[in-house]
């Protein structure tokens, strides 16, 4: 689960991480108030306004603003709220607006003694273990770094079984070309990051930038927090930071319905039951030509109502031609998983507007494939995964 920034720096902040602090305004009223407060409690003359989206390169289109007085602030803000904020990171519609973060201006004015670097903390699934990840080219977009300039990438695995050790967390800071105050500084920065890591249950973190203020203090000016799904139902502060306006509207219905849906860009629909024959499914559908337009995990219950309510969702999808059931009949059999088919092709009336192959396998097969061939309707059943294969390139073309 993805969340804003304000979110983000709030779970820094509680775990004693440095944040460069803001107020959350929904108007441009509010986003006044908020800079007057700020004021009093940092003495910032100058504030930022930061438009609250799920998406990077915030900055680039035009979602982070300076303001000098809080004329400015108004300003900037009223512009900003309501916009659709078209970044590197968005489709070209762009996402809509709803809040910004009024922070403190912490590149204090007429500064060269400022530093931005990149830092963020994940999982290797290849070693089992955690990483941070850094550079200090921070500030710019981190595929250009990986791209033009990798060696001035770093990494640093940590064992979750230790923790991150003292001397890691110095060789961070002396990699990053600190010393003195900095460089202490930068040691817990990184100590607090990787305790807030693990602590949160999340699945990545990514600031960029880490900021090194003229006075010498590191703080996260930016972050991006995913907290891991599966950890939610034990960390329900996180659940309720949930913002469902960001999210894609055929997955959160999907999710409600109990159904584990991702939304691709393909062309062909797939209905598939357990994630392993979903892969391998989608792995099919590209080697016959197709791109898969989802995937979708519909569970071991793979009855009418079921088989109804995973068709809907996968027709939501306008840019699907083709619907590929595969379902594997071990505990639910086939020929209940063909009724159900048929059952659902028939409620949907005209709703059901593209070819479908069905590959059923598994207990009953047989009678079955029989059930969907003799149900008199649009619908090409398929035995053997190639066979599939073939079935949905031949309605593909
Ligand atoms: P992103 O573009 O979505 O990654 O948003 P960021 O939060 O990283 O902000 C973009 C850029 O705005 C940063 O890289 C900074 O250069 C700049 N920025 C952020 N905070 C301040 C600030 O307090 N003062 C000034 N002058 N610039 C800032
Ligand atoms: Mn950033």
């Amino acid at each position: 689960m993805d969340l804003h920034e304000y979110q983000g720096k709030e779970i820094l902040a509680s775990f004693g991480v440095r944040i460069q602090r803001g107020i959350l305004a929904h108007s441009s009223k509010e986003a006044v108030d908020a800079a007057k407060k700020l004021t009093e409690e940092t003495g910032t003359g100058w504030h930022v306004i930061k438009a609250q989206v799920h998406a990077g390169g915030r900055g680039k289109g035009g979602g982070v603003k300076l303001a000098k007085n809080l004329k400015e602030v108004e300003e900037i803000a009223g512009n900003i709220i309501g916009m659709d904020l078209v970044t590197p990171q968005t489709s070209a519609e762009g996402k809509r607006v709803h809040q910004v973060l009024v922070c403190e201006d912490v590149y204090y004015p007429g500064d060269s003694e400022t530093s931005e670097f990149y830092m963020s903390v994940l999982l290797n699934r290849g070693t089992g273990k955690n990483m941070i990840m850094y550079s200090t080219e921070g500030g710019m977009d981190i595929e250009t770094v990986a791209e033009n300039t990798p060696h001035l990438i770093f990494t640093e695995e940590i064992d979750p079984a230790t923790g991150i050790l003292g001397f890691q967390a110095r060789k961070i800071a002396f990699n990053l070309g600190l010393s003195g105050m900095a460089f202490k500084e930068m040691t817990k920065f990184v100590a607090s990051l990787y305790k807030a890591y693990v602590e949160s249950d999340s699945s990545m973190f990514e600031i960029n930038p880490v900021l090194k203020t003229s006075d010498d203090k590191i703080m996260a000016v930016d972050a991006k927090v995913s907290i891991d799904d599966n950890s939610l139902y034990r960390r329900k502060q996180y659940a309720e930071m949930r913002d469902l306006r960001e999210e894609n509207p055929i997955e959160v219905e999907a999710s409600a319905l109990g159904l584990n849906y991702v939304d691709l860009d393909g062309n062909v629909g797939c209905m598939v039951n357990g994630a392993g024959l979903a892969m391998a499914t989608m792995d099919l559908i590209k080697m016959a030509g197709g791109e898969p337009a989802n995937f979708l995990d519909v569970g071991g219950t793979a009855d009418a109502k079921r088989v109804e309510e995973a068709f809907r969702i996968i027709l939501k999808d306008k840019g699907v031609k083709a619907i590929l059931v595969n379902i594997f009949g071990g505990i639910v059999r086939c020929d209940r998983v063909a009724n159900g088919i048929v059952e659902a092709y028939k409620n949907m009336g005209d709703a059901m507007n593209v070819p479908i192959i069905v590959r059923l396998q598994g207990t009953n097969a047989v009678i079955a494939k029989e059930i969907i061939d003799n149900s008199g309707l649009a619908v090409h059943s398929a035995v053997q995964f190639q066979e599939a294969a073939d079935k949905v390139k031949e309605v593909l073309a």
